[in-house]
């Protein structure tokens, strides 16, 4: 009965102060705004090597790579697909893209040449950056379809391969001179959204300087960054929640930002005693093993200030569990959706003892849907999927049910999408869905989440007549074409697919036969 009352009820603002948003400005010009202040400071510190580079020192290196890009024939508005773990030549490919106008697509080097290739097709990418070490993954991509490939490192010699330091030699006056627009898209990242295949979130520069003033422009002295930080970088930056709430904020504010470029909880003990870290934000599954490890206690982590959790659920347990550990910290909620720009709400937990029963749901659960300068302008090439996700009334719809309780605190309960989500990596059934079926000796296919083995992807197969195909030989097919965290935990045969007569999968039926333990 709710949908017959005035939505405008439900329209929550945040009760903060309004701030002012320059997000005329293009995004590096915003980052730098302020950098007077803080020149001579840190700004990148490679946890791998210890090199650091000051904030004079990444800006020049950004405008050389600016000058760079234009060498080597990158204009304004072209795609560059960034295939790079965390490094110091990621933040100053991107920040060169933004000063010439082009735009960046961001993908994790683990993926398989298909889904890298399907990506930089889908994407228009002319150059593609990457390591030694995932040359291979492109090369055949690249040659076909005429796609220049460019390795961080100087010692791989392959007369096809570009290196990094062609950029970062080249005369920062030599930035060509481009008029960027507010609306100009900067970063391409993807995402399946509610439904579908991966699709480019266009995100812009008025969209992530919203974003970063919306996260980084406030009093709370718990709560925001400010320059004395040292933020620990370890979350892939080809995820848009470590490139814009880690890396870009860490920028505004003039923060010292500490690359590693894999989790290894040694090595982070090691780095927080160090480097003194003071926030480190993480995933859910990251909070989880630093609670568990058992040297915890032999090192010095009271400098940290704040653990921030987000790109997916994290429980009061685990919350409870953190706060037992690291007694100094303040614990800290992000929500997001890449398509959101990506941030909807931060916030602090705070210790509220929120026994269920004692929150008053103020408003909900319905689906959660966010308006404003910082969501994406929409998704590349592909007006039907924007249309069904950015409402005329221009409302982002997340596909995620929550509510809202008496002291304005969002909660999010469920996901009406079928977007799965290991580890903060998203995983989207119809991609998978999309292969079963081109699979000759399967009929139809369908994908779900397994809620009780974790964020895990299941599928349920019809087989086509007579054949005997198992359930390793299925789970292969797809882990040859697919990153490791979209492999299938499991295979369950049926005789058909549950579906609406519109076609439409009915996952929710899906849902109850593996919850009723009855997959067949
Ligand atoms: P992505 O676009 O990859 O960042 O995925 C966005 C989705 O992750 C959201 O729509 C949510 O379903 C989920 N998510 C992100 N952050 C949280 C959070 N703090 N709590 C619950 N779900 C989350």
């Amino acid at each position: 009965e709710n949908k017959h009352q005035d939505n405008h009820e439900f329209i929550f603002r945040s009760k903060l102060p309004d701030i002012y948003i320059p997000n005329h400005l293009p995004l590096h010009t915003y980052c730098f705004e302020n950098i007077s202040q803080f020149h001579d400071r840190p700004c990148l510190i490679n946890g791998n090597t210890g090199e650091t580079f000051t904030y004079a020192e990444v800006e020049l290196t950004s405008r050389r790579v600016a000058a760079g890009l234009d060498k080597v024939g990158i204009q304004q508005n072209d795609v560059i697909m960034l295939l790079l773990p965390n490094c110091p030549e990621f933040a100053f490919a991107f920040l060169g893209a933004s000063y010439i106008g082009a735009m960046i697509t961001t993908a994790n080097p683990f993926c398989t040449p298909a889904e890298v290739a399907k990506q930089a097709k889908a994407s228009n990418a002319k150059l593609i950056i990457t390591q030694s070490a995932y040359v291979d993954k492109v090369k055949d991509f690249a040659k076909l379809n005429d796609v220049k490939v460019m390795c961080v490192e100087d010692e791989t010699s392959s007369e096809d391969v570009l290196h990094f330091s062609e950029l970062t030699s080249a005369d920062e006056s030599e930035i060509p001179a481009v008029k960027i627009n507010p609306d100009d898209v900067v970063a391409l990242p993807y995402s399946s959204g509610t439904t579908g295949l991966p699709k480019g979130v266009m995100l812009t520069h008025k969209g992530l300087v919203t974003s970063v003033a919306q996260q980084v422009e406030g009093e709370n002295p718990n709560l925001y960054f400010h320059k004395e930080d040292v933020i620990l970088c370890v979350l892939p930056l080809f995820h848009i929640y470590s490139l814009n709430s880690i890396f870009l904020c860490g920028l505004r504010v003039g923060a010292a930002i500490l690359i590693m470029q894999k989790f290894d909880i040694n090595k982070f003990l090691e780095l927080v005693e160090k480097e003194k870290v003071t926030i480190a934000p993480f995933v859910p599954p990251i909070v989880l093993s630093i609670t568990k490890c058992p040297d915890l206690h032999r090192y010095d982590l009271s400098s940290i200030r704040m653990v921030m959790s987000g790109g997916a659920p994290m429980g009061k347990e685990l919350e409870d569990t953190v706060r037992a550990k690291l007694p100094n910290a303040k614990l800290g909620q992000g929500y997001g959706m890449t398509e959101a720009g990506p941030v909807l709400s931060i916030g602090l937990a705070f210790a509220k003892e929120t026994i269920r029963d004692k929150i008053r749901v103020h408003a909900g659960p319905w689906e959660i849907c966010i308006r404003g300068s910082q969501i994406m302008k929409g998704y590349l090439n592909d007006p039907e999927a924007t249309e069904n996700t950015i409402d005329k009334e221009g409302w982002l719809h997340t596909g995620d049910i929550g509510y809202i309780d008496d002291d304005d605190e969002l909660f999010i309960v469920d996901r009406l999408k079928e977007l799965i989500k290991y580890k903060g990596f998203q995983v989207a059934p119809a991609e998978l869905e999309a292969m079963l079926i081109s699979h000759p000796n399967l009929s139809d296919a369908a994908v779900r989440i397994d809620e009780a083995a974790g964020e895990v992807p299941v599928a349920f197969v019809v087989r086509s007549n007579g054949s005997k195909i198992s359930e390793d030989d299925i789970k292969q097919y797809i882990s040859k074409q697919v990153v490791y965290y979209k492999r299938l935990s499991r295979v369950f045969f049926t005789d058909k697919i549950p579906k609406a007569p519109s076609g439409k999968i009915l996952r929710k039926d899906l849902r109850a036969r593996l919850a009723a333990g009855l997959p067949n």
